[in-house]
């Protein structure tokens, strides 16, 4: 193996003095360089080379070529690089996370393989490759475990090993296609993951700092990917969060142990206020029914009310039972969008609710239905006195 740069050993470095090996328009070899390329997930280093800055970093073979933008350096010369260090070690956070989080994961779901890994702005994932269902309580534990691990202090090692020794040995995570005879690197957190892995790391667990579990996709079936902050953005997460939850508890006068009852009690307190309101508003409906307008005619008495409520069904329910057998029944509904019942009695004949209601619709606009006893519309053109007219009219 002829790929071993000198960040693997040394991935703290962030100055370093080289000469220039290559040069290819913007593109730039150096003899080595600290500089890690897009690879594994991890993402190019940012920087500077010789002043320039470093746009992108990228392996091409065995070589990390440089690009930057314009720049006047020539093969031969001998140049400083400058790494940005906040940037490489939240990647070295996100990598070593990344080891802890998939050992977590072998501990919850069992049987993993490893499917992908990224390191993002903020967040990290790292795809997994499991039958198990993961729920919110396997991914408060997945958390646990691996803040458990940090807390730990456990050593994080590396060396380089035979492709043999690595196929030999069990647990192996990140093992790709390994070509013949090919020697690979080796990432090793104490007692806890081992994986085949060329980024950069940090030394122990401890410097991790914070793990929080973002969420979970399902990418595919037998696939899963689990999103993770860690470090510094995990603190700022936290805290986000332990402030919006303050100001719900400081709305409802509570604080955390007793949320569960305060909830509880609240639950109780609005199923007894539904209660109470439908016990009204059934009281008004029957207060407001018992006050039919009357007008006799021939064969039946025609009965008229204008009411005013949203329960349109507990209404409907009531009238059904109101009508008398020798009675025509109107009620108009006045809440919001207007509407009309109609129930007929038994022995009322040549009147149908349903043929009223279509009357109406026809004259009126709307539209509705029903049976013959039985029958309501809305969406008319017409107020309620209007629409009282003309039923009084209709059934002269
Ligand atoms: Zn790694």
């Amino acid at each position: 193996m002829t790929y071993h740069p000198p960040f693997w050993e040394e991935p703290k470095k962030m100055d370093f003095e080289s000469e220039v090996k290559k040069v290819e328009g913007n593109k730039i070899v150096l003899e080595m360089t600290y500089f890690h390329p897009e690879e594994g997930g991890q993402p190019p280093d940012k920087g500077t080379l010789g002043g320039y800055e470093v746009e992108d970093v990228q392996k091409k073979g065995d070589d990390i070529v440089h690009h930057l933008g314009e720049h006047d350096l020539e093969v031969g010369d001998v140049v400083k690089g400058k790494i940005d260090g906040d940037f490489r070690y939240t990647c070295m956070r996100g990598h070593t996370g990344a080891h802890i989080v998939y050992g977590a994961g072998r501990e919850v779901m069992g049987k993993v393989s490893y499917a992908g890994f990224d390191i993002g702005e903020k967040k990290a994932r790292i795809d997994f490759e499991t039958d198990t269902h993961i729920d919110k309580k396997k991914l408060l534990r997945l958390e646990e475990l691996c803040n458990k691990v940090i807390l730990e202090n456990r050593p994080v090692r590396w060396k380089i090993l035979d492709r043999e020794e690595i196929e030999k040995s069990e647990k192996i995570a990140f093992a790709k296609e390994i070509p013949e005879g090919e020697k690979v690197r080796m990432i090793e957190v104490e007692d806890w993951d081992r994986g085949v892995c060329s980024g950069t790391h940090l030394e122990n667990t401890l410097e991790v700092g914070r793990i929080r579990i973002e969420g979970k996709k399902k990418l595919q079936k037998g696939v899963t990917r689990i999103v993770f902050s860690f470090g510094e953005e995990a603190l700022k997460r936290d805290y986000r969060e332990e402030r919006s939850i303050l100001r719900a508890l400081e709305a409802l006068n509570t604080n955390k142990r007793d949320l569960p009852k305060k909830i509880r009690h609240l639950q109780e307190r609005s199923n007894e206020m539904e209660d109470k309101i439908e016990t009204l508003e059934s009281e008004k409906i029957e207060r407001e029914l018992e006050e039919f307008e009357r007008f006799g005619r021939e064969d039946f008495d025609l009965l008229m009310q204008t009411v005013s409520t949203e329960d349109t069904e507990m209404l409907s329910h009531k009238a059904k039972d109101e009508v008398g057998e020798d009675e025509v029944m109107v009620i108009i509904n006045e809440r919001e969008s207007l509407s009309v019942l109609v129930g007929v009695g038994d022995k009322v004949e040549n009147i149908s609710a349903n043929d009223l209601i279509q009357t109406m619709s026809h004259e009126l606009g709307g539209g509705g239905g029903g049976t013959s006893n039985f029958a309501q519309g809305g969406g008319f053109d017409e107020d309620a006195e209007k629409i009282k007219e003309f039923l009084i009219e209709l059934m002269e």
